[in-house]
């Protein structure tokens, strides 16, 4: 008799890593001090490069006191859904503030940034086409996915390709192009100028995920689209309050029918509680530092400008990215995690990332810059990617001494 179980007891990937002392996932942190310092089990001390945390503003002094400021007077959850008990004065401050940021006319705050990306799902219906990019988000893919419309994926940020689909699909039917802005893995910003010109010759909508830029790019920290100086052609920002933000949940932004209809008809935030007091208040008060303190977003650049020189001195193939989400590649799974290990070892907290979070042959490891990093933290990192670099064979061992 076949038993839904089968299938874990079958599946050897996470015991052959444990096995072999390389399991390069969840591990816990003890503690985090100001972020960029952690200390992780065996009471180790390691630098956080890791974390999507890039103004370092979930340690900022000013933005714990608001989240304890908010359970003191507001509790710790808000027990039901927004459309029900679960709406504070608070939130509505935040998507007014977010709103006014961002230039729409409405924002919407949902409970995770990947939940209030499945919304988008009730925007999208039968005889409807999507244009998805590739190596979109999970969140924005399943969004599709748990709607009836169609969808339709091109090459990575290939604008030959999404101009033949947009060509071949029939002009009656809706259609919107869904990408992210600054791609998770390979840290790249998409062709917003190329998506533009093919969405107003093709007279389609265009969705940006801003997840990863929002509060870090731009001028004025509102991400891809101002980065681009095209936020008046982009319909519809996506965003999470997990980065930049320091908390957790998610924005749409947009015109007010849209997010009024979406408040009212998405699962994902009708039948899902209100995010609660202490997250709300956080992303409020570090709404207030993205828009008050630029400096971060030029110290979080600095940095990542650093990096990217360093491991590309080193030798390393950090793909296209000019973010502070730095690939470095290794293309292949069991090294990528055994690179991971000793990266640990040397001190330095990074992400291995793998299938599915990236494609066979892609395998990376993911470094991510913070405003907060400092210096020396930062050639820490660089001489821990040395020497385990060089150890692992990941870059070419140094010279003999008589040719240096
Ligand atoms: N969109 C993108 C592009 C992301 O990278 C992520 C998180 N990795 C999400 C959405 C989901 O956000 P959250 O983790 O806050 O749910």
């Amino acid at each position: 008799m076949a038993d839904v179980f089968d299938k874990c007891r079958a599946w050897p990937d996470y015991r052959v890593a444990v096995a072999a002392g390389i399991y390069a996932y969840c591990t816990p942190l003890v503690e985090r001090g100001d972020g960029t310092e952690v200390t992780v089990h065996g009471d180790r001390k390691v630098i956080m490069a890791g974390s999507n945390d890039y103004l370092g503003l979930s340690t900022d002094p000013r933005v714990k006191e608001a989240a304890i400021a908010a359970v003191r007077s507001l509790g710790t959850g808000c027990s039901g859904s927004r459309l029900l008990n679960g709406t504070l004065a608070l939130h509505e401050e935040f998507e007014a503030r977010m709103a006014s940021f961002l230039g729409r006319e409405a924002a919407m705050v949902g409970s995770t940034g990947f939940s209030t990306n499945l919304a988008l799902a009730a925007l999208l219906g039968q005889g409807d086409a999507v244009f998805a990019d590739r190596h979109n988000h999970a969140s924005l893919a399943d969004a599709v996915r748990l709607s009836p419309a169609r969808c339709l994926r091109y090459r990575h940020s290939d604008m030959d390709d999404l101009e033949s689909l947009l060509t071949t699909t029939e002009t009656d039917a809706a259609r919107v192009i869904v990408t992210d802005g600054l791609f998770s893995m390979s840290g790249d910003l998409c062709d917003l100028p190329g998506i533009v010109k093919l969405a107003q010759r093709h007279n389609a909508r265009v969705i940006v995920d801003q997840a990863h830029d929002l509060g870090l790019l731009g001028p004025n920290g509102r991400g891809v689209a101002e980065y681009f100086g095209l936020e008046p052609e982009v319909d519809l920002i996506a965003a999470t309050l997990s980065k930049s933000f320091g908390s957790i949940g998610g924005v749409l932004a947009g015109p007010r029918d849209v997010i009024d209809y979406l408040r009212h008809q998405a699962r994902s935030i009708i039948f899902t509680a209100a995010l609660p007091p202490a997250s709300i208040a956080t992303a409020l008060a570090a709404l207030e530092i993205v828009r008050g303190e630029p400096e971060r977003r030029g110290r979080v650049l600095d940095n990542a400008e650093r990096l990217h020189n360093g491991l590309r001195a080193l030798g390393y193939d950090t793909g296209t990215s000019a973010t502070p989400v730095i690939p470095v590649y290794v293309r292949d799974a069991l090294l990528c995690m055994r690179f991971w290990t000793e990266l640990l070892q040397e001190g330095v907290f990074t992400n291995a990332v793998i299938h599915p979070a990236t494609a066979v042959g892609n395998e990376l490891i993911r470094v991510s810059v913070m405003a907060t990093h400092t210096e020396e933290h930062l050639d820490r990192v660089l001489s821990a990617f040395e020497r385990a670099g060089r150890r692992l064979g990941v870059i070419p061992a140094r010279p003999p001494a008589s040719f240096d």
